[in-house]
């Protein structure tokens, strides 16, 4: 079993204070004292910080590390190569700090940050692109194939500060020990970039935008359901949006309903419009019949969390199906598994989902030019049957292992 680091962040209710702890990926705060639900939200990532244990009177320097989990998804000729990526990095590149965090974000409980911190912020310098660039770069290193496409699906984007504080030496404030290296002797603090941080964590109701009432999700949904007016609300930067959703209703009671989006997108560069493009450019062994250049051609990708060699075969088996069932706007009943991908990861990852597809491998060559724009959106949920330990879907004859469960919740 994966062993996925995850963080703890200690925090208060929004609505009366009391203490409560929350998982990083938690969105949907219940709180256990008044019962208040609130959703988490900001404009773009979550920014934490490591408690000090430094002696009184110390002035504390807080250095930013990114933090980034998720999947790499590259195109190569012999097909694609997924890989988990969990990596933390500088986001002041200072010679004179720790390289990472190591592991002291999964052991200690986090806090948010907020404008009230004491100490002083180092202003981050490398950008979230230049982090993935250097994760990149770390892969290109260990191949000398050709790349043809790549991307990273993100299930965790963050920022993690760090305290330490200057006596004759650099001192880690979290373990009360000197970093390895004496500051040298021009070392000044005052002219690195920093100050109190202007960020912190919002809450917003978890009301439906459209007639009030209460919405509903698990913990860690990006997308909230509303049974009174039967609509399907997804956050974005700091509030919900309306999306279009449906269901393929099961034939058996027992069903688990897992999550998809359907999307609509401009494919420029290739002519990848309808089912017959899709034949073509599948070299599929079929006959183009009559109609199908009328079929509008979808991709289709999780919108559930899940491992990178099983998100790329939902992606590329679905939207070689082409689920041809017109969708019930209904939210599913029973066992479902939460929205927990980003709609902006699934649209970043098509490209990917074409080049799993695109045959003969000689066409990848093309990929390079190709530019895919996302049009229109639909959440769809499908329901798999279970049968010991396989989840199954008759339809699209999609199988998988339980286990799949497990990480997506785990992940
Ligand atoms: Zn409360
Ligand atoms: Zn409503």
């Amino acid at each position: 079993m994966l062993k996925s680091s995850r963080l703890v962040i200690e925090h208060q209710c929004p609505q009366c204070g009391a203490p409560a702890t929350l998982e990083e990926t938690e969105r949907l705060f219940t709180c256990p004292f008044c019962r208040v639900k609130s959703y988490l939200v900001t404009a773009d990532y979550f920014r934490y910080l490591l408690p000090h244990a430094a002696p009184a009177g110390k002035s504390l320097i807080y250095l930013p590390y990114w933090r980034f989990k998720g999947s790499f998804f590259v195109s190569l000729l012999g097909g694609i190569k997924p890989r988990i990526v969990d990596v933390s990095q500088q986001a002041v590149s200072s010679p004179m700090f720790p390289v990472s965090m190591g592991l002291r974000s999964q052991t200690l409980k986090l806090r948010f940050v907020s404008p009230e911190n004491e100490g002083v912020f180092l202003k981050p310098k490398v950008s979230s692109k230049d982090l993935l660039q250097v994760a990149e770069e770390t892969f290109a290193s260990s191949t000398r194939e050709p790349m043809f496409a790549k991307t990273f699906v993100g299930d965790t984007l963050s920022q993690i500060y760090s305290p330490f504080y200057i006596t004759d030496k650099l001192m880690d404030a979290v373990l009360n020990r000197p970093v390895s290296l004496a500051p040298p002797k021009d070392f000044d603090i005052s002219t690195i970039e920093g100050g109190k941080p202007d960020w912190r964590i919002e809450f917003i109701p978890t009301l439906c935008p459209n007639c009030g009432w209460d919405l509903q999700g698990e913990k860690n949904a990006l997308a909230l359901s509303c049974r009174n007016c039967n609509s399907l609300w997804m956050n974005k930067r700091k509030g919900f949006v309306k999306l279009e959703f449906g269901i393929f209703p099961s034939e058996t009671p027992d069903a688990i309903y897992f999550p998809f989006y359907r999307i609509r997108a401009d494919v420029t560069g290739i002519k990848l419009d309808s089912y017959a493009d899709l034949v073509k450019t599948a070299n599929m062994a079929k006959v183009v019949q009559e109609g199908w250049d009328e079929k509008p051609f979808r991709f289709w990708t999780p919108a559930f969390k899940i491992r990178p060699d099983d998100f790329l075969f939902f992606s590329r088996n679905l939207t070689l199906s082409q689920p041809p069932k017109a969708y019930v706007p209904k939210l599913p009943q029973g066992e479902v598994l939460p929205v927990t991908m980003p709609l902006q990861d699934a649209v970043e990852s098509l490209k990917i989902n074409l080049a799993s597809f695109m045959k003969p491998p000689q066409m990848l060559r093309v990929l390079d030019s190709i530019v895919i724009k996302a049009k229109s959106v639909v959440l769809v949920y499908i329901p798999f049957q279970k049968s010991c330990n396989e989840l199954y879907q008759p339809a699209f004859n999609l199988r998988t292992n339980k286990t799949l469960l497990e990480y997506a919740k785990h992940l």
